[in-house]
């Protein structure tokens, strides 16, 4: 019988064991993850867990009893030190051996850590798992004054769920608007307009220079401020170690073909840890989202029973910030015009991206039927007219039939 060996057991990694057995594959699964928490989704850590409208059960990805009944040999709290790609071997670090037939590596990303002159910053909090999420809960509760250092997603989710808890929050952002790497002017000033109002301080266009202790923060604009907490969410990186002593490539991330394989053919990288030609990027990239993950998990299980697809997916995120409700489809940097289609409700409506007249990404804002459509359209290949989209009244799923 075949043995595939995953290496995480995130959304990647849970997906490609799910989609192998639902795919008849009979041979053997490994699946082992570093975390001593059975595996669970990581959205909702900084939404509904954090809010405290969902608890530990409610954000698992699968029964307790999933993986036995599905003969998936669940490994937790044990990490893989080392590939061995010539003996067809991973070694852990409680010093097994284990070999594989075919290896999925789905180990996602860490987080990028704040240094001050060359050292980690101390007692500031991070978001990635589970663990993390249950110490920032207990430290959120005592703290008055909650600073964030970071004005993208998870930050900005965080200081939202934090307002919530009737706290006193500071963002502090390097750039001069909010989630600039991904988002158009018109969506960063909804979002800016509606934390300040729930109350948040925002700082942008400045830089912390220093933490002292996790309680005071100096700025670049020589102003400093003392917090009970800081939350920092300044990205992620994806560490070369695993690959280091292997013979697999590394180029910020794992680098792999539209079958998820890296350039050993029985070994295979998924997730947030992929560097991969994206087709609607049209480069090679890593994305750090749920589909991403997802979607490349059911390529890499396809190949391995041997009904390849090439990994050719509408790359789609969201975040939830109050009663904000954003949701991201294609890719829309490098566009040269974007079309906003309001709906007659306020804070409803959608951003169109158009590059050289064709629709390559579609933002929604309280839409989610915009949302679903610009999946489907985007899939298909369809491009309405800008006129289309900005005509409130033109039926844009009507193009689908
Ligand atoms: P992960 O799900 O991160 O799983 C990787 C696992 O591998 C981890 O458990 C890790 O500990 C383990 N691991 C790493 N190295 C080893 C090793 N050597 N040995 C054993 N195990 C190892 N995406 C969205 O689309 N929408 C959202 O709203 C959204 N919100 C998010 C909120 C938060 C707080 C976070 C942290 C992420 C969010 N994301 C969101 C991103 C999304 O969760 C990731 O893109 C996704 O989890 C990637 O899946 P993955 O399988 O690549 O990695």
């Amino acid at each position: 019988k075949k043995r595939v060996v995953i290496i995480g057991a995130g959304h990647g990694g849970v997906q490609a064991a799910s989609t192998l057995r639902e795919e008849g594959f009979e041979g053997e699964i490994i699946m082992i993850s570093d975390e001593l928490d059975a595996p669970y989704q990581k959205p909702p850590l900084s939404k509904g867990y954090l809010q405290g409208k969902q608890n530990a059960q409610a954000i698992l990805f699968r029964s307790e009893n999933y993986y036995n009944d599905n003969a998936i040999d669940l490994k937790l709290g044990v990490r893989v030190a080392k590939i061995d790609s010539e003996k067809n071997e991973i070694n852990l670090s409680d010093g097994a051996v284990i070999a594989y037939n075919y290896l999925i590596i789905a180990t996602g990303a860490c987080n990028r850590r704040l240094r001050f002159n060359g050292h980690i910053a101390e007692k500031v909090y991070y978001l990635r798992n589970f663990s993390d999420a249950k110490m920032i809960e207990e430290k959120i509760n005592p703290a008055s004054h909650i600073v964030i250092i970071g004005g993208g997603f998870i930050g900005l989710e965080l200081a939202a769920l934090a307002v919530e808890k009737n706290k006193k929050v500071t963002v502090i952002e390097t750039e001069d608007r909010l989630m600039k790497r991904v988002l158009p002017e018109t969506l960063s000033k909804v979002f800016y307009e509606t934390h300040v109002a729930h109350g948040v301080e925002m700082i942008l266009g400045v830089s912390v220079v220093d933490i002292i202790d996790g309680k005071k923060i100096k700025l670049s604009d020589g102003n400093e401020i003392d917090a009970d907490l800081i939350l920092a969410g300044i990205g992620v990186i994806v560490e070369s170690e695993l690959t280091e002593n292997s013979e697999v490539l590394f180029n910020n991330g794992i680098v792999v073909n539209p079958f998820q394989q890296t350039n050993i053919e029985n070994i295979y990288a998924i997730g947030d840890c992929a560097n991969h030609y994206n087709p609607f990027a049209k480069k090679s990239l890593r994305l750090e989202s749920v589909q991403n993950a997802v979607d490349q998990a059911k390529v890499a299980a396809a190949h391995i029973v041997e009904r390849p697809f090439e990994y050719n997916t509408v790359p789609w995120f969201w975040t939830n910030q109050y009663h904000l409700k954003l949701q991201m489809a294609g890719i829309s940097f490098g566009f040269d015009e974007a079309i906003i289609r309001q709906s007659p409700k306020p804070e409803c409506f959608s951003v169109y991206y158009f590059k050289e007249e064709k629709l390559i990404g579609v933002d929604s804002l309280n839409r989610p039927a915009d949302h679903l459509n610009a999946r489907k359209l985007l899939t298909a290949g369809i491009s309405p007219s800008k006129m289309e989209v900005a005509d409130f009244e033109f039926n844009l799923s009507g193009l689908l039939k």
